[in-house]
């Protein structure tokens, strides 16, 4: 008999990650059977993938012209013969962005694909390719269940204070409201919060989600209360080559005096500006550590000194701080930034412990023992939380 097994795809414009779960009830880290991605989509193109084991499954190089529906072919195609002597019983996929309309993972039928289609303009980075991925997956396995969940959707249940944004009441109405993004990410550390930082977890806890897209979220119990994105996943702090927080009025000046339209504006706030703008180097933080660069140091400056005052403004939100959490690219692999980060953060009694910070390797509490603030990092896994859901859809169907 075949293993019933979950594919998860994660398909953004610069990777397109996968991962095969077996289908336990409730799927653990433990019933990863390999994962992988392919990287450097645009540029230099390669697959990697490892089982669960850590052995070596595939590390491909792809022709540098090759589009990205070629390389979503490629790796499906790959995918397919990791396959022999397991059953897919559903594949699912993050979607960044969910509207007012879609919260819980949804079957990702065709009319619900044509429905989020809606809703690229909100996610031009990702959206467009989450679709891609599942619309190729439809036609390769017509038959196999697809399932949709979200990265807004961790954040339904915020007062209005924190989704309406001060515009005509109409607006509101219309779906112009903070949706918050990242929200796989914040769903997995939230689940782990407590067993990584005991009795603290629970209460009122700020988890900085610092990758190639950044953002911060304010939990109170482990629930979304407030985060640093908004209606698109510009917002809040600067990130890879995204903005982050922008005077509106800076916008309609460029537009007013500078000629430039939404295209031109969608390409400076999405791909040229945050850490590649500021550095004029690179949008890796390992590349800015790495320099000598003014510019560079300059971007880490920036980077460091937003994270600290959205952890005053969150902080705010909730009342008070007593757990701080580090995850993602960043978060989980970068103590020079973990470390100034907490520094900003001192005045809300954040303390850490720098060796235990420069060492921190998995879930690790980083913080010093007399420090009012529990600090942590708790490396994530959007896989794992999209496997459940999966996993929870198809058995409830
Ligand atoms: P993510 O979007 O979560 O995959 O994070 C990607 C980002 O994490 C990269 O763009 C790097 O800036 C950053 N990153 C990964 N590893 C390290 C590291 N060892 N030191 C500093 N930054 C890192």
């Amino acid at each position: 008999m075949k293993t019933p097994a979950i594919l998860v795809i994660n398909a953004g414009s610069s990777s397109i990650k996968f991962s095969i779960f077996s289908a336990a009830a409730v799927p653990g880290p433990e019933d990863l059977i390999c994962g992988g991605k392919i990287s450097g989509i645009g540029v230099q193109a390669r697959l990697d993938a490892r089982s669960a084991d850590g052995t070596v499954l595939a590390d491909e190089h792809f022709p540098e012209n090759a589009t990205y529906d070629e390389l979503l072919a490629r790796l499906l195609a790959w995918i397919e013969t990791r396959l022999v002597g397991l059953e897919l019983v559903a594949a699912g996929h993050r979607i960044v962005h969910g509207g007012r309309d879609h919260v819980l993972p949804s079957v990702l039928d065709e009319k619900l694909r044509d429905e989020l289609r809606r809703l690229i303009p909100l996610a031009p980075l990702h959206q467009p390719h989450n679709l891609a991925a599942a619309d190729a997956l439809a036609r390769l396995h017509p038959d196999l269940v697809q399932v949709a969940c979200f990265d807004t959707a961790f954040h339904t249940g915020r007062s209005e204070m924190e989704t309406v944004y001060a515009l005509p009441a109409g607006m509101t109405e219309d779906g112009i409201r903070r949706y918050g993004f990242h929200g796989l990410s914040y769903d997995f550390v939230a689940s782990r919060l407590e067993a990584v930082t005991g009795e603290e977890g629970g209460k009122r806890a700020i988890v900085a989600h610092l990758g190639n897209g950044a953002s911060m979220c304010a939990m109170r119990n482990g629930r979304s209360v407030a985060t640093t994105l908004g209606f698109t996943a510009l917002d809040g702090l600067p990130m890879g080559t995204r903005s982050g927080a922008i005077d509106p009025g800076v916008l309609l000046y460029l537009m007013e005096q500078k000629g430039m339209d939404a295209k031109d504006l969608t390409c400076l706030l999405y791909r040229q500006s945050g850490l590649i703008g500021l550095s004029g180097i690179s949008s890796d933080m390992r590349d800015l550590l790495a320099s000598d660069a003014p510019k560079a140091r300059f971007a880490i400056d920036y980077f460091c000194y937003r994270a600290g005052r959205e952890i005053g403004s969150l902080a705010a939100a909730l009342g008070g701080l007593d757990v701080l959490v580090f995850t993602a690219g960043i978060g989980e692999n970068a103590p020079e930034i973990r470390s100034r980060i907490c520094a900003a953060a001192a005045w809300l009694g954040v303390e850490i412990d720098e060796a235990a910070n420069a060492e921190a390797r998995g879930e690790t509490v980083i913080s010093a023992p007399g420090s009012k603030v529990a600090v942590a990092v708790i490396p994530t896994n959007e896989e794992l939380v999209i496997a459940r859901n999966s996993r929870a859809l198809v058995q409830n169907a």
